[in-house]
């Protein structure tokens, strides 16, 4: 019998940011055992070398030191030898994000990747983790969240958990300190939200709206066999938004303004943002962390793997988040559709959608989606906004063209069927292979001009057949997200073919669009403007000041490159009408009005 790998980790020095963590090796490799820190974690694209963390490494046996030698930026080996050897490094912990290691007086965080070094040919060894309390008296009363299953612990306490092998034990985040629990069952299987921050909410109603978005989640792909538990892991700040999604958790970011207080009943807009994280992050236990790519079965957390599938992985994802808070009837249709249009305007405003397929975006995540720059408006294309439109152009062409008999969920439930019970992931051609085999071959142009190609999505004509209408307009300020037929703000006709962004009191050229007027003045990204037409330029009068023009007026503008002060003319153009928002067709008739409820309601 194989022994259990035996992981230790304490939070040494809440000052200073440092966990102490021990791995105690039973059968250490005799030809000199090497050990593993993560280049990347599952479910963020880019390398992050987290072995950088690590301030001290030594090595042991029977109390006495082996020499260890480091072999590259993220593997040490141990002198051979045949006895139990243990591990014991010091890591540095001050990334508070949802894919790093954090610790202070307030609270300790971890993700396995960021902490855990991996025996290298002894990964499909159980593990074993003691979770051991802080020294410092600022840490009493803090419990223990997190998913991994309890082997010698009490509920929210500290002790030892445990892992069926190493994938596993890097994919249960943990978060200790004081914390909000609240606890629900969906179908039996007990879930719990866990929140961090200084923040009082309404916990009863968060349980009993994540309760009824679990259960409509779980009725389009059924219960996974060995999905037994659930957790939410949250942080929320007065500002942050994000998410990372686990087999049997998830850790979310967002503002403490989301989330509802005692006495509001109403889904506001905010609270309408959480809930879409929450449905997102839990929509992946499905999408990505059972039935993933097979590019991702096994892991390599040493280096990139690429895929041209995030679309499918992501963008997907992105669908059925915001459409399962519809189907669950936590908000209604019209709200729904005002989400689908902010969608729509975040794709229709990247000018990168005409450079890069969502096939490309997929394949470079790596290196474009996850490190972009000031040209990324003009080069790359989300998987996530674009391949959520592809998603619903693709249901809704299904729906329309199988008289209802046939959906984007069918699709699902067939890639779950194959390749989400199974070790074998979806090959690269499998998604489109699952369509033609239920749809018939004629989905192969559809494919070609969505996945690899840069036009436009027939999305208009297919939301025509729903009865919901397509319209487009001018944005109406900087802060217009689209959605909405009106901002509730007067329109500002003009632009400068320009993002900004204020901050510090400045206001900065972020990105230069392709052939709009800052371009042509011979704006940079980094400019920072100073003054328009002889006034000053802030975030504050832009919007009132662009109203102000007239249309191919010729204006002075000034701005800072670095410390130098310049000046050009910039001609205004209209502003693009590049917001879109969708309606309900009030006159379609009874057969579009079905399929618009089969769509907004089925599972
Ligand atoms: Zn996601």
């Amino acid at each position: 019998m194989t022994i259990a790998h035996h992981y230790t980790i304490r939070p040494k020095d809440l000052g200073a940011h440092l966990y102490e963590v021990r791995l105690e090796v039973a059968a250490p490799d005799p030809q000199g055992q090497v050990f593993a820190i993560p280049a990347w974690i599952p479910g963020s694209y880019m390398i992050r070398d987290y072995a950088k963390h690590v301030v001290a490494i030594r090595a042991e046996s029977e109390g006495r030191a082996v020499g260890l030698h480091k072999l590259d930026k993220s593997r040490w080996q141990a002198a051979p030898t045949d006895r139990a050897i243990t591990l014991v490094a010091e890591i540095y912990a001050h990334d508070d994000s949802v894919r790093g290691a954090h610790l202070d007086n307030t609270h300790a965080y971890f993700n396995g990747p960021c902490v855990f070094p991996a025996v290298e040919g002894q990964e499909n060894v159980q593990c074993l983790l003691d979770i051991q309390a802080p020294r410092e008296s600022c840490a009493k009363g803090w419990r223990v969240a997190t998913s991994m299953r309890r082997q010698d612990a009490e509920p929210y306490a500290y002790g030892t958990y445990e892992a069926s092998d190493y994938a596993e034990l890097i994919d249960h985040p943990v978060e200790i300190g004081d914390l909000a629990v609240g606890e629900f069952e969906v179908r039996g299987i007990p879930h719990a939200i866990a929140i961090r921050g200084r923040t009082r909410v309404d916990m009863a109603r968060i349980c009993r709206d994540l309760q009824t978005l679990c259960e409509r989640h779980i009725e389009l792909l059924g219960a996974p066999q060995d999905f037994d538990r659930y957790l939410f892991l949250l942080y929320a700040p007065g500002k942050g938004y994000g998410g990372l999604e686990h087999r049997w958790s998830s850790s979310l970011v967002c503002s403490r303004d989301n989330l509802p207080q005692r006495g509001e009943e109403d889904i506001s807009d905010s609270y309408r943002t959480f809930l879409g994280l929450v449905s997102h992050e839990y929509f992946h236990l499905w999408n990505i962390k059972r039935l993933k790519p097979a590019a991702f079965t096994p892991y390599d957390l040493a280096s990139e793997s690429y895929t041209q599938l995030m679309w499918v992985f992501e963008g997907i994802t992105s669908y059925y988040d915001d459409l399962v808070l519809a189907r669950s009837g936590l908000i209604p249709a019209e709200s729904y559709l005002e989400l689908l249009g902010q969608t729509i305007t975040r794709v229709i405003r990247s000018g990168g959608r005409h450079r890069q397929s969502v096939a490309e975006s997929s394949f470079d995540a790596w290196t474009k989606f996850y490190k972009q720059d000031a040209n990324a408006p003009n080069a790359i294309i989300s998987y996530y906004t674009k391949g959520a439109l592809i998603a619903a152009t693709l249901d809704l062409k299904l729906r329309a063209e199988s008289d209802g008999e046939l959906s984007l969920d069918d699709v699902m439930r067939s890639c779950w069927d194959r390749w989400g019970k199974g070790e074998e992931g979806m090959p690269e051609e499998g998604f489109e292979a699952i369509c033609t085999e239920l749809a018939g071959d004629n989905l192969g142009d559809f494919f070609d001009a969505a996945l690899r190609g840069t036009g436009e999505l027939p999305l208009q004509a297919m939301l025509a057949t729903v009865g919901v209408d397509y319209h487009l307009r001018q944005a109406r300020s900087r802060s217009d997200k689209g959605g909405k037929k009106k901002s509730g703000k007067r329109l500002t006709p003009l632009c400068l073919g320009a993002n900004l962004s204020a901050a510090g009191g400045k206001l900065t050229f972020s990105s230069v669009l392709n052939g709009g007027p800052a371009e042509q003045a011979g704006i940079a990204p980094g400019d920072v403007a100073v003054a328009l037409d002889g006034v000053a330029l802030t975030a504050a009068n832009y919007d009132n000041r662009l109203r102000s023009f007239r249309r191919a007026e010729t204006l002075e503008l000034v701005f800072f490159r670095g410390d130098d002060l310049m000046t050009t003319n910039v001609t205004l153009v209209d502003a693009p009408k590049n917001t879109c928002y969708l309606s309900i067709d009030e006159k379609a008739d009874l057969a579009t009005v079905a399929r618009r409820d089969d769509w907004l309601n089925s599972a």
